[in-house]
Order: structure tokens, then C-alpha cells, then sequence
């Protein structure tokens, strides 16, 4: 059981969730990645890799023995039951390693990042929602210059993603992201000290 304050970060694509979680990991605190933890899951060696190569076929795997990723995408892609096996086996795979990572943390308050917080089961471990959000034309513009991708494709992975009215309801506390990185720098810098309070008290409570 972790009685550490956990601070969940989440947001669409090209929010600035990464923006946001290297400075308070630059602060110093411990910051677990959802996205790093669902790969972890499944690489070679693991349960979870062998559950999915005896159900989908040892043809879900490279030659080098790791997971096609993009194979998988398009197998579950158009296929519901297939992805709720798919999350079913997963997901508490990945609730397991993310628990396991925060256990292991060492500073006063830890961050999950996590790109899909609110749609699963991994809300439940922040005791803070923070989101990071900017208007969506910001969000096309600063992805298509990060990933040099098309405004067709951010559309289409943002259609894909939870609307922006709903992400911000889900929230305890918004980041907005839509000024410069000094201003992003200000706001990080003024909520590490909120948690570092809210941290304390905890521990002394
Ligand atoms: P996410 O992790 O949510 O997909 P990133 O943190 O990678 O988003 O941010 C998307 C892109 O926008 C990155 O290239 C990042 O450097 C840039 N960026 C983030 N915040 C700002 C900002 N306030 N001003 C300018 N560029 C930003």
C-alpha cells in the first residue's frame, strides 16, 4: 500500500504532459510513466508477452522475439472483443507495475504520468488529477512540430482521445499550457509547493 500523495498528470495529445512532468522531475520528485509501464509488461520473458503470443500467435512477435506493436494496434483496432481481452489481461499488469514503481519512490510526493488517468483504473491511485490542457488548435500546431506529422493524422488521434470538456472535468487542478515554457516553468514551480505542503501534512497527519 502506498501512503505516499500521488499526483496523477494526464492530457491529449501535445498538451505538454512530458513539459510538465520533466520539470517536476528536474524539482527532484519521482515521476512513474504509465506509458513506460504498459511496455515493460510486455517484454520478453514476461507473463504478459506469453499470454499474448499463445493468443494471438507467435506471429504477434519481431524476429528478435518482442512485441509488433503496430501488429497488435491494427489487430484490436477494429475489433472490440479482442481489445477487451487485450485490456483485460494488461491492465492489471500495468496497475501492478505502476504500483510497484511508486512503492519504490523515494521523494516526498510522487507523479503518474499517464495519458489515459481518467479512462482507466489508474485515476483511482492519484489522490490529485491534475491536467494539462490547451486549446486543440494549440495542441495540432505544437504536435505536428514535434512529431513533423500532418494535421489530418493529430485529428485523428485526438478524435480518438477523450474530449477536452470531459478531460477538464475530471479534474482537480488544470495546468494551462497555452502561454510560454517560463510561464509553464512558474506554474509547475508554484504547485511543487503546494504538493510539497499538502505532502507534509499528509506525513504528519
Ligand atoms: P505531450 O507529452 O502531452 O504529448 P509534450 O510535452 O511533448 O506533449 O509537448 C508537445 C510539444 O510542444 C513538445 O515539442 C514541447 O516541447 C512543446 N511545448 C510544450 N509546452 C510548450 C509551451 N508552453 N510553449 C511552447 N512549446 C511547448
Amino acid at each position: 500500500m502506498n501512503t505516499r500523495l500521488v499526483v496523477g498528470v494526464t492530457g491529449g495529445i501535445g498538451s505538454g504532459k512530458s513539459a510538465v512532468t520533466d520539470r517536476f522531475a528536474a524539482a527532484g520528485v519521482a515521476v512513474v510513466d504509465a506509458d513506460r509501464a504498459a511496455r515493460l509488461v510486455v517484454e520478453p520473458g514476461t507473463p504478459g508477452l506469453a499470454a499474448i503470443a499463445q493468443h494471438f500467435g507467435p506471429g504477434i512477435l519481431n524476429e528478435a522475439g518482442w512485441l509488433d506493436r503496430a501488429a497488435l494496434r491494427r489487430l484490436v483496432f477494429e475489433n472490440p472483443a479482442e481489445r477487451a481481452w487485450l485490456e483485460q489481461l494488461t491492465h492489471p499488469l500495468i496497475g501492478e507495475q505502476i504500483a510497484r514503481e511508486l512503492a519504490a519512490a523515494t521523494s516526498p510526493y510522487c507523479i503518474l504520468s499517464s495519458p489515459l488517468l481518467l479512462e482507466t483504473g489508474q485515476k483511482d491511485v492519484a489522490d490529485v488529477i491534475v491536467v494539462v490542457d490547451v486549446p486543440e488548435e494549440v495542441q495540432v500546431a505544437r504536435t505536428m512540430a514535434r512529431d513533423d506529422n500532418d494535421a489530418e493524422l493529430v485529428r485523428k488521434i485526438m478524435a480518438a482521445q477523450m474530449p477536452r470538456a470531459e478531460r477538464l472535468d475530471g479534474a482537480d487542478i488544470v495546468i494551462d499550457n497555452s502561454g510560454t515554457l517560463e510561464d509553464l516553468d512558474e506554474r509547475v514551480a508554484e504547485l511543487h509547493a503546494e504538493f510539497l505542503a499538502r505532502a507534509e501534512l499528509a506525513r504528519e497527519g
